[in-house]
């Protein structure tokens, strides 16, 4: 629903991850190592440091994890120009 009363809304959940994407894609090498880092193993789970695998020995997040699907959609920004 539109709203005509100059009461700025809140954001939507997509222009928060929008922004946040954008955010992202001002730090090319960060996207770049996420990117490089969280990967699927053999079972599709994300082998990425702080996806529940470091030192843990067994994966708790499954691939495409939250950190790569915002480097992706960071790189398709900054690939984009
Ligand atoms: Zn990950």
């Amino acid at each position: 629903m539109e709203r005509t009363d100059g009461i700025p809304r809140p954001p939507s959940p997509d222009e928060l991850w929008a922004g946040i994407v954008a955010e992202v894609a001002t730090m090319p090498d960060v996207v770049t190592n996420l990117l490089r880092e969280h990967q699927p193993d053999e079972q599709g789970f994300c082998t990425g440091n702080g996806c529940g695998t470091a030192g843990r020995g067994v994966p708790a997040t499954r691939w495409p994890c939250s950190l790569h699907t915002l480097a992706a959609s960071a790189d398709r920004l900054l690939r984009r120009g």
